[in-house]
């Protein structure tokens, strides 16, 4: 994809080129901050979780801030090794025997999803490997069932029933992941009591042990200093270092999807058709029918528009807004808080024009500075995920 950076690139002051994302450093830094914060009062240590964000041009920023890394899948594993400084953490809901050998040299901690996996791979590692387990405490706090660990019949993590004292003395940490943008402190400091009851034995005979992510603890008004305070109490009580995952309280509000208009059409209500689509660009939005928002609309907004994606799929929307004034061919649309769970979903379906990733940077004096280009896509990328060129 660096090839097709030479080849874009418009006159020097005309307006960037739709769509495009455009990440925000010194809302970044806003997070960041909270994060250093936390750490201080707690001594947690937060890993970048991949999956949620990778947009490693922006590592330099992030971390200094964080500690390290996690993922989900080994490539995750080898980018946060790649590009992040600090510990890589890999964990996967599925091992093959090559992934483990492609990540047992670069993950400073390995963690499994159950028994059968760790009694399978464990003969794999080096003696020095960290090792971890998930555990599914069979508590959790998410909005949707399609985003919850604790599920009926979920597939993440051994549940209390399966877990013995003989396997927890072949590891070094346990992983709970059990949350998804919870914003509610006394839900989460509830959950964390329970499990520091429930699991108390085994918490005990470890060294590390990961909350995971889904903490929205960036999340204005958030009580960061009561968490902390939590936090402390039971790395103390159980003798641990604790980790976060946070992926989306990390980069939440940073970022903009920016389109243009490029038709307005009507069949009972005005549909402005933009230059991207939810399916390619923004794809938790239909996943989780979560209509997006718009910076240009106003709630006292006389003039009401559905803002309809390009991609062939009739439900594919970004969401319905008032605007101070009619929409026009042409006009550009902020799509806000676009960072999370989308530049890494995104995909060449329809083969639409893929957003260009953009990077605005704060100068010295913690003002606006110049825009990094992190990436441009032409055809010949779209061409290059389907076959030889
Ligand atoms: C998804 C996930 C995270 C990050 O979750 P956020 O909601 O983005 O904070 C962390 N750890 C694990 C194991 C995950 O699956």
């Amino acid at each position: 994809m660096s090839a097709a950076k030479a080849t874009f690139s418009g006159a020097p002051n005309a307006p960037l080129k739709t769509p495009y994302f455009m990440i925000h450093e010194d809302k970044l830094l806003r997070n960041l901050e909270i994060c250093k914060q936390l750490k201080n009062l707690s001594g947690v240590k937060l890993v970048l979780a991949l999956k949620c964000f990778s947009t490693w041009g922006t590592f330099n920023t992030i971390s200094k801030y964080l500690d390290g890394t996690t993922s989900s899948g080994p490539y995750e594993v080898q980018l946060g090794h790649d590009t992040f400084p600090g510990e890589t953490h890999a964990y996967s809901v599925g091992y093959s025997e090559d992934d483990v050998i492609a990540v047992r040299d670069i993950a400073d901690k390995i963690i499994f999803n159950s028994v059968s996996q760790l009694e399978r791979m464990q003969p794999l590692l080096n003696a020095a490997s960290s090792v971890g387990l998930r555990i599914n405490p069979e508590v959790s706090y998410a909005g949707q069932d399609l985003a919850d660990p604790a599920r009926a019949y979920s597939r993440l993590g051994v549940k209390q029933a399966g877990l013995t004292a003989e396997t927890v003395s072949k590891l070094d940490g346990l992983m709970f992941h059990m949350n998804c943008e919870n914003k509610d402190f006394v839900a989460y400091s509830t959950i964390l009591n329970t499990i520091s009851e429930q699991f108390s034995a085994h918490l005990d005979q470890v060294s590390w042990v990961s909350l995971g992510g889904g903490l929205f603890f960036t999340y204005p008004g958030y009580p960061v200093a009561e968490l902390a305070l939590v936090l402390k109490a039971f790395a103390e009580k159980h003798q641990v270092q604790l980790y976060l995952e946070p992926g989306e309280a990390i980069i939440t509000d940073t970022t903009d999807l920016v389109v243009s208009v490029l038709d307005v059409v009507e069949n009972d209500k005005k549909t402005a058709i933009v230059d991207s689509a939810t399916e390619a660009h923004r794809l938790d939005t239909l996943i989780y029918n979560e209509p997006a928002s718009f910076a240009e609309a106003t709630e006292a907004g006389q003039y009401p528009y559905i803002i309809g994606s390009c991609s062939c799929l009739a439900g594919d929307i970004f969401g319905e807004a008032n605007f101070p004034q009619p929409l026009q061919v042409g006009d550009r649309l902020t799509i806000k808080d676009s960072a999370g769970y989308t530049m890494v979903k995104l995909n060449w379906f329809n083969g639409l024009k893929m957003p260009s990733i953009y990077f605005k940077r704060v100068d010295a004096d913690g003002i606006d500075g110049k825009i990094e280009t992190l990436n441009q896509f032409d055809y010949r990328d779209f061409k290059a995920t389907l076959g030889q060129a």
